[in-house]
């Protein structure tokens, strides 16, 4: 008995040549063709009769033959003249024709035709349609059903890849399928057998928009299956996790209640609640993976600081990751001024210190003296022991990581506690589906007295007059960021392009400091620049690459972005959240290069109107998908099978409800429903 697991080389007279071509595209078994489903339809289920027949509309017609000629041109063609009864005319004109086709054109003899309508010079055409002489006995093209057009492949002909789906159709027919999400959908949806069936062979009458829209209950089915799955193997990994064990803090306040006394601002709502959240998983016998959202400036980090208050007041060591040198240093400087007056003593470690540096830094790290540690990667090392880590807070930037949060886990003998903080926030439909695995808390809400940034468009031709602007604002004291967007080739033209932006500033402002950052200068060299500009001995700071500048600077106060136009709009909120950190009105520039495409408008355009963070990530979600965002080597999200998830966005809900229901299926139900949808290199890399 042929099965859906079988390979599609089991097909008959489908060869080995075949096989590695359809595997190509990630067709391997009969169950794989199944899931390859029409891009479109013909429909062949009616005759059109000539009168009623719509210019540029498909159409099947049936007519006789009234004469064929050869027409002169240099091109060959037969061309073959149709009338029906009414003596309607319709000419049908073949390219490529042999000889024995065109013997069994016969006058008078009935003709069925399936293309394209057209309009020639005399009167309706058709170009070298499918076509069967019915009065000859062959097979007539009227169906019963619509008739699916599939995507191809190279080598791959339409007829081929139908009467292959139609094996494996055949197949499905006699397989029961009886799994827990039919079960559990109970008769709600379609069972995943009847919406294949419909969605290869659409009954006459189907509602054919709904298909193209994606929006026909079988796909639904299919769709909301199809992400259920994913959730479920990311909900798996985190109920895995949570049977790890890890310490269990006490909640004592006395250490965060000096913290607080000694701020000069209220904590907000948004704050505070999420403070409780984490603190409330901390305290459980389950290690914490939690995602802290939150808008540029709305103050993830005095939130981080809390939970690690925590960790000290419980005799715990911290550790906190940034992906940049840079963004490392400031860290240590941002969390050193909270901690330093609690007595809390911090360790630093990265990349670029040199043996002796290190080796003391390591040795606080190992005795435990040092209860907070903060660096780059350099954390990772293999040669760098904990004396007992049970927090980690991982400031993400844009990157996301899963194999990074499972390697620091294995620094500690029990599974440390996790926090995870985004600098961008991350939409919603992505919580649902990317970042299931994890608990997540949002601080919505900006600190009172923020100030707008004032954000306007401007074409890079007239950078002239930025020069009076910039003049201005260094005369009141401010600072200013310059960030040049080139994308070059290397390294080295790019800093050639930057390096003209910064001769053309450096003479044109003159008495202002201008200073340029660059990916070529040594790791101290940009230190010591952004120490310089953090201090204010830089007023203009050129800069190359964008996360040179993902550092708070509150006396700055405008950011001019060359090239916007080249910059994703979660990017560019991020360069502008730069500025509006102090108490000025502040205002971002961007420049662009003329003409702009119409998408590169309509980003600039929802920067200049909006201010709000996550708005703009889903709209970034929508312009560029989840591929660009998530990075390739994500979770699978990118490329479903049927599903999108910003297409489908309206669906997740319902599949989240579905997957926590899974979460109760045997392992053996959930592997079957799981390896239906994620491919099995996916899910190695899921359990990695
Ligand atoms: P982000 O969320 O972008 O990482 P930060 O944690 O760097 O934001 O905070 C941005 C600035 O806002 C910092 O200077 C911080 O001291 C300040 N800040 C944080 N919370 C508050 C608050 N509740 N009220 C006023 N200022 C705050
Ligand atoms: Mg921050």
């Amino acid at each position: 008995m042929p099965s859906l697991s079988d390979p599609v080389i089991s097909i008959s007279g489908l060869g080995k040549k075949t096989a590695d071509r359809l595997n190509q595209i990630g067709i391997y078994s009969l169950e794989h063709l199944l899931f390859h489903l029409p891009n479109r339809y013909q429909d062949k289920t009616f005759i059109t009769p000539l009168s009623s027949a719509k210019v540029d509309d498909e159409a099947l017609l049936e007519l006789s033959i009234d004469r064929i000629e050869e027409a002169p041109t240099r091109q060959r063609q037969l061309l073959c003249y149709l009338s029906d009864e009414k003596n309607k005319k319709i000419l049908l004109r073949f390219f490529h024709i042999n000889q024995y086709q065109k013997q069994a054109f016969v006058r008078g003899e009935l003709i069925q035709c399936f293309g394209e309508i057209k309009i020639g010079r005399q009167g309706l055409e058709m170009h070298h349609p499918e076509y069967r002489l019915i009065s000859q006995k062959q097979t007539p093209l009227l169906e019963k059903t619509l008739t699916p057009i599939y995507p191809l492949c190279a080598g791959v002909t339409q007829a081929k890849m139908k009467l292959w789906v139609n094996e494996a159709l055949k197949v499905l027919k006699n397989t029961v399928i009886d799994d827990y999400f039919e079960k559990i959908t109970n008769n709600t949806m379609p069972s995943l057998k009847d919406s294949l069936f419909l969605l290869h062979h659409p009954e006459k009458g189907e509602d054919l928009s709904k298909i193209e829209n994606f929006e026909h209950i079988a796909q639904q089915r299919l769709i909301i299956e199809e992400l259920a799955a994913q959730q479920l193997s990311l909900l798996k990994i985190k109920a895995a996790r949570k049977t790890n064990s890890c310490n269990i803090f006490s909640i004592n306040n006395s250490l965060a209640d000096q913290l607080l006394d000694s701020l000069e601002f209220q904590l907000t709502e948004a704050q505070s609640r999420c403070i409780e959240e984490i603190n409330q998983d901390i305290s459980t016998p389950q290690p914490m993976l939690r995602l802290l959202q939150g808008d540029v400036g709305s103050g993830k980090t005095i939130v981080a600081v809390f939970a690690l208050l925590q960790a000290v007041s419980n005799n715990f060591q911290t550790a906190v990751m940034a992906p940049t040198e840079i963004l490392a240093r400031q860290h240590l400087q941002s969390f050193s001024n909270y901690l330093n007056h609690l007595g809390i003593k911090v360790a630093f470690l990265s990349g670029s210190q040199n043996t002796e540096e290190r080796t003391s830094q390591v040795k606080l790290i190992e005795s435990g003296k040092a209860q907070v540690v903060i660096g780059t990667h350099a954390l990772f090392q293999e040669n760098v022991s904990f004396h007992n880590l049970a927090l980690v807070i991982i400031d993400e930037q844009h990157k996301f990581g899963v194999h990074q949060r499972l390697s620091l886990a294995q620094k500690a003998s029990k599974t440390p506690h996790q926090l995870v903080m985004t600098a961008t926030p991350i939409p919603r439909s992505l919580t649902m589906s990317a970042y299931a695995d994890l608990d997540t808390s949002v601080i919505d809400e900006l600190p009172p007295g923020r100030q707008k940034i004032k954000t306007v468009a401007l074409s890079n031709n007239r950078r002239d007059e930025l020069i009076a602007k910039i003049k201005q604002i260094s005369n009141e004291g401010r600072q200013i960021y310059w960030v040049c967007t080139l994308i070059e080739e290397s390294e080295a033209l790019r800093a050639e392009s930057a390096e003209n932006t910064f001769n053309y500033l450096s003479s044109n402002l003159e008495g202002i400091r201008v200073v340029m950052i660059h990916g070529r200068l040594t790791k101290s060299e940009k230190e010591g620049i952004m120490n310089d500009f953090t201090e204010g001995r830089i007023d203009l700071l050129v800069a190359t690459t964008v996360i040179e500048v993902g550092v708070n600077v509150p006396n700055a106060s405008l950011m001019i972005v060359e090239n916007a136009e080249r910059l994703g709009l979660a990017q560019l909120h991020q360069l502008r959240g730069r500025v509006g950190r102090g108490a000025e009105k502040s205002a971002c520039v961007l420049m662009y290069q003329s003409p702009l495409s119409e998408s590169a408008k309509q980003r600039l355009e929802i920067l200049r109107q909006s201010h709000d963070g996550f708005m703009i990530a889903e709209k970034d979600l929508e312009l560029r998908g989840p591929g660009e965002i998530l990075g390739t080597q994500q979770t699978g999200i990118a490329d479903m099978k049927i599903a999108n998830i910003v297409r489908d966005a309206y669906l997740l809900k319902q599949a989240s409800y579905y997957s926590s229901k899974l979460l109760e299926a045997s392992e053996a139900s959930q592997n079957a429903l799981i390896s239906r949808w994620i491919d099995e290199d996916k899910v190695d890399y899921f359990n990695a």
